[in-house]
Formats: C-alpha cells, sequence, structure tokens
C-alpha cells in the first residue's frame, strides 16, 4: 500500500480529551477517530488491526468447532420481553421505534435472538451440541463511556452461544472455549488472567472473566501470589433480578416504598399468599460465608455458597451439606432463592442487601427495600469482613494480592436461564421436550484493540506485536525526489508484496523528520529506510520494539524474501 493513497491523519500533539495512553495514541497515530461520546471510526490502520484481532478469533473459534453466523443488530421488543430482560436491562438498551410504533432494541447482547432462532430448528437432542458465534458491533448506553475503545456506546463484539442436551456437555464446552480464550489472548500478546467471576444481568452460574493486567483497569482482580487462584472482587451489591411483564413493574414499583416492610404487607398488596412471598432468600453469615439460598437454575434445592471475602463462588452445595458446614437452620422457609443476580461482594454491601431487592422464583414477584430482620432471618452479618491483601487464599495456597484488570472477556454458562423463558425446547432420548442447556461467551473485539495498544508502545509510539501489526514492513525512500531512492523503493514494494508481505510504502514528498516520526507512531515491526546509500545498494533495517538496527544490502533482503 502506498501512503499517500491510505488515509492516516497523524497528530503531532496529544489530544487534551483523551485520558488514557491507548486512546491518546490511538488519535496521535490516526487509526481512529470520534464521531461522538463512545462512537468511533476506525480508519485505515485502525481496521487492519481491528481485522487482525478478529481473524485471530475466528481461527481459534473454528479449532474449537464453534461456526460463524451473522444475526441482526435490530432486534424487536418482544424477543427482550419474552425474558423479561426489556425491563430489566435498564438504560443501557438501546431502544427505538419503527413508523408503525413498533419498539426494537439495538442488539446489546444476542441472547434472545438467537433463542429465539434455535427453539424453531433444533428440535433433537441428536442436533446438540451447537455451538455459533458472530463478530458484530453491540449498542450500550454506557453512563460513563470512556478511555476510548475501552467503554464505547457502539463497540464490536465476537459473542458466541452453546446449546447442549446435558450439563456433562456444556461443562465439555466450556472448558474447551477455556482453552480457546486462552489460545486467543496469548496469540494476542497479551498479559492475562482468567478469573473467577460473579454474573451480572445476564445471570447463570459458572463464569470466568479473562482481565488483562493493567493500571487503568476498572476491575480489582484478588489472586494468589502462589496459585492459579484469581477472582474478581467486583463492586456490585445488588442487581435486580427480571420481571417478567410490564405488569409486574409496575407491581414492583407501587412495592419499591419503604414503607412497605413486612411480608405481611408485601403479600396483602400483592394479594399472594405469604409463603410465595417469602420464598426469597436467607442470610447466614459466619465469619467469612455469605449463604445464598438458591434454586439456581431452576433446580430446587441448589446452594451456593459464597465467600463473602472474594466475592468467589467457593462450591456448590446441598442444603445438607451447607447446614453442616455452617451451622446454620434452612429447613424452615422451604426451597429458597436468592436471585442470581444478588451479590455480595463489597464492603457495603452488607447494608445495600439489608435495602436490597430480593425476588421469588415465581413470575414477577420482587421486592425491593425489603428488610432483612424483619422480613426474614438474618444471623450474624456483623461478623462478616473482606478480602483485604496479606490474606490467605481460598485455596490454602498463597497470600491475596489486588491488581486491576480491563475486562476482555467472559465465559458464563447460562443453563436453562434464557431456554425456559422462550419455550426453547428440545426432545431429549426419551422424547420429552427439555429446554436447551446454553453456555455463552463474549470477547470485546475492539477493546482487546485498545488493550494491546495500551500494552505495546513506547515514548514515541506503538510498538505493535506481528500477531496484529497493521502491516510487517514499512518502506521509507528518506526522499522521493532522489530517482534512485524512489525507484528502490517501489521496486522493494511490489517484490514484498509479491511475496505476500504486507507492506506500507511511504511514498510522501515529506521531510525526513516526518517520515521517521509517523514511522514511529504508527509502529510497524520493521523500518526500512532507503537513504543515500540506496546508491550502493544498502538498505538500514530498524526493529520498532527493540530499537536495534542493521544494514540489509539489496541482494541479503531479495534473499529473506523469495
Ligand atoms: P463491563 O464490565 O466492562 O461493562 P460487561 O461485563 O458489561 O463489561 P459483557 O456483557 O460480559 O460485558 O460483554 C462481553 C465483553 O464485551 C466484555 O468482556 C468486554 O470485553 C466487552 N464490552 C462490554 N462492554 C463494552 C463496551 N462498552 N465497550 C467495549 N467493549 C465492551
Ligand atoms: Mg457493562
Ligand atoms: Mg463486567
Ligand atoms: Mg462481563
Amino acid at each position: 500500500m502506498k501512503q499517500s493513497a491510505t488515509f492516516i491523519p497523524t497528530l503531532r500533539e496529544t489530544p487534551a480529551d483523551a485520558d488514557v495512553k491507548s486512546h491518546q495514541l490511538l488519535l496521535r497515530a490516526g487509526f481512529i477517530r470520534q464521531n461522538t461520546s463512545g462512537i468511533y471510526s476506525f480508519l485505515p490502520m485502525g481496521k487492519r488491526v481491528l481485522q487482525k484481532v478478529e481473524t485471530i478469533i475466528r481461527e481459534e473459534m473454528e479449532a474449537a468447532n464453534s461456526v460463524e453466523v451473522f444475526l441482526p443488530a435490530l432486534q424487536q421488543a418482544e424477543l427482550w420481553q419474552e425474558t423479561g430482560r426489556w425491563y430489566s436491562y435498564g438504560d443501557e438498551l438501546m431502544r427505538l421505534t419503527d413508523r408503525n410504533n413498533r419498539e426494537f432494541a439495538l442488539g446489546a447482547t444476542h441472547e434472545e435472538v438467537i433463542t429465539s432462532l434455535l427453539r424453531d430448528e433444533i428440535k433433537s437432542y441428536k442436533k446438540l451440541p451447537l455451538n455459533l458465534f458472530q463478530i458484530q458491533s453491540k449498542f450500550r448506553d454506557e453512563k460513563r463511556p470512556r478511555f476510548g475503545l475501552l467503554r464505547g456506546r457502539e463497540f464490536l463484539m465476537k459473542d458466541a452461544y452453546s446449546f447442549h442436551a446435558t450439563k456433562e456437555s456444556l461443562d465439555e464446552t466450556y472448558e474447551v472455549m477455556m482453552q480457546a480464550y486462552t489460545n486467543i489472548f496469548t496469540r494476542l500478546g497479551l498479559n492475562f488472567r482468567a478469573v473467577i467471576a460473579d454474573s451480572g444481568a445476564i445471570g447463570g452460574k459458572d463464569n470466568h472473566e479473562f482481565m488483562v493486567l493493567s493500571e487503568i483497569g476498572e476491575d480489582t482482580i484478588a489472586y494468589s501470589d502462589s496459585s492459579s487462584y484469581a477472582a474478581n472482587i467486583e463492586m456490585a451489591a445488588v442487581n435486580m433480578e427480571y420481571p417478567k411483564s410490564e405488569e409486574a413493574v409496575k407491581e414492583m414499583e407501587k412495592v419499591a416504598t419503604p414503607d412497605q416492610k413486612t411480608i405481611a404487607e408485601v403479600s396483602a398488596f400483592l394479594n399472594v399468599s405469604q409463603e410465595k412471598c417469602i420464598k426469597t432468600l436467607v442470610f447466614k453469615a459466619d465469619e467469612d460465608f455469605v449463604v445464598v439460598l438458591s434454586r439456581g437454575d431452576h433446580e430446587i434445592n441448589d446452594v451456593k455458597v459464597k465467600h463473602a471475602t472474594g466475592a468467589t463462588v467457593v462450591e456448590m452445595a446441598t442444603p445438607e451439606e451447607v447446614k453442616e458446614l455452617l451451622n446454620c437452620e434452612i429447613g424452615s422457609l422451604g426451597p429458597i432463592q436468592l436471585p442470581a443476580s444478588i451479590r455480595v461482594f463489597a464492603d457495603n454491601a452488607v447494608k445495600s442487601i439489608v435495602n436490597g431487592v430480593t425476588g421469588a422464583n415465581e413470575e414477577g414477584f420482587h421486592y425491593i427495600n425489603v428488610n432483612p430482620e424483619k422480613d426474614f432471618a438474618v444471623e450474624a452479618f456483623a461478623d462478616l469482613r473482606f478480602v483485604q491483601e496479606g490474606d490467605q487464599s481460598p485455596d490454602g495456597q498463597g497470600t491475596i494480592r489486588f491488581a486491576k484488570g480491563i475486562e476482555v472477556g467472559h465465559i458464563f454458562k447460562l443453563g436453562t436461564r434464557y431456554s425456559e423463558d422462550m419455550k426453547a425446547t428440545f426432545l431429549n432420548d426419551q422424547g420429552r421436550a427439555t429446554p436447551y442447556i446454553m453456555g455463552c461467551y463474549g470477547i470485546g473485539v475492539s477493546r482487546v484493540v485498545a488493550a494491546i495498544a495500551e500494552q505495546f508502545q513506547d515514548d514515541s509510539g506503538f510498538t505493535w506485536p506481528d500477531a496484529v501489526a497493521p502491516y510487517e514492513v514499512h518502506l521509507v525512500p528518506v526522499n522521493m525526489k532522489d530517482e534512485t531512492q524512489r525507484t528502490l523503493g517501489e521496486e522493494l514494494h511490489e517484490l514484498l508484496k509479491s511475496n505476500r508481505y504486507e507492506v506500507l510504502l511511504d511514498d510522501r514528498n515529506e521531510r525526513a523528520g516526518v517520515k521517521f516520526a509517523d514511522a514511529d507512531l504508527i509502529g510497524i515491526p520493521l523500518r526500512i529506510t532507503i537513504g543515500k546509500k540506496a546508491a550502493e545498494g544498502i538498505l538500514e533495517v530498524k526493529d520498532r520494539r527493540t530499537g536495534d538496527t542493521f544494514e540489509w544490502n539489496r541482494e541479503e533482503l531479495l534473499e529473506q524474501v523469495q
């Protein structure tokens, strides 16, 4: 590619409104431009890096038996209403109305769309498992879009969804995805860690985040200094469970007042039995543990034990096991559920929960501002303490340290959360209609570009790793008016291209200083300068990352590339 023909609007000054290194340099080196808050255009260099990231992701997903599809970004509201997320997703969901007043969302994620697609197509267990992925723009009306590509309102995501007849099959695919993600982030040259995470509004069971270690990361990771233990100590304490209908939302809003205090009052208000109301949650804290008693993924009597010190699901246990473990009485309330999205992590988490949201495992019954003292049994909250640096790691190996991380990937076991709501079933080997068991697997493709940009730069510009560099070789004739230099530059350009090198030829009539400064900014791994010694066939080669320079003569170069 000739530089005169492409579009690389480099800037000499650091843009004032960019406050992290990656964003500054992506702007300065002419890779991206902001359109409006959280919305960016990728210019030719940025697009090439993005595409290389995509290619690596595609290769590893395909190697892991995931197959590419392309789903609509414009999604009818009805799908989101089926799962209740039309009401619970909140302001992050971009909503719009068509000319006939039908409501739509711009895809923030695609669980609804893909589940609705498969429910009509896959009827038999014989067709499972199936793992589909896409690479597509996602839209989220982030409250605070910032740090350039790191938190956009329109951004590129790779999202994959797997469908299974059995839990074992999901477990297997989850492991395969875990490995695929490890391969992807390793190939991208990122310094990352897979951490145990909790699920936000998406819901579900086991999940891991892939975190790039970085000072500017918005997440805090607690990890052991001498084992592979690592967990996200996200601060979100309480999220709302999903109400299932507009009426339910209205009901919820009505009860969401501080004076709706007791279950008796709530049950009278909603005209449902107290028992139904009360089937919500019990907390029992014993030193480091918060116990969440849950029907989990609709499996009666699943009990989650959360380690309050590390936000870690330590294990799944039966009620009996928990009883034994913590010596607590749980029988009185029967099967109990804490909405999957209530989480207990941070210093003020307990307080938040005391004024929290609870959800019955019944359609639409969720209450804000419940009072645990009055509404259900709570014991020993005071004894809670939270993880600190220097604590012993929960796996008994080593000491807890904290680090900042950028979430670049997230994998979940969704279970039947979506397939049940959407009545997406297949016939199992006994001919019984059964909801698919699902997993989902996301990577923030454009965020990854920024994470790499953050990690690979020096004072003069980018130092891209080979895997994602926009080009492999930058040919820089110092003076295009010099016939020898120009001809040699063009000859090498053709030669490298025909040998399948990705090469950029700086054929601009710019001063040498400008050309070199731009070359350093853009950060192509190998720069070949064609200067005064061109007449003798000598080229100056510079390794952008190490700064090493050496000379090649023209013949050596030809030998190298042919
Ligand atoms: P975050 O915690 O950063 O808001 P998330 O947990 O909401 O991210 P997921 O729903 O797990 O995001 O989406 C999968 C991936 O998409 C994330 O791991 C992240 O890499 C990427 N991603 C999410 N939100 C954004 C955004 N606003 N801009 C760029 N990438 C994003
Ligand atoms: Mg988010
Ligand atoms: Mg997150
Ligand atoms: Mg996430």
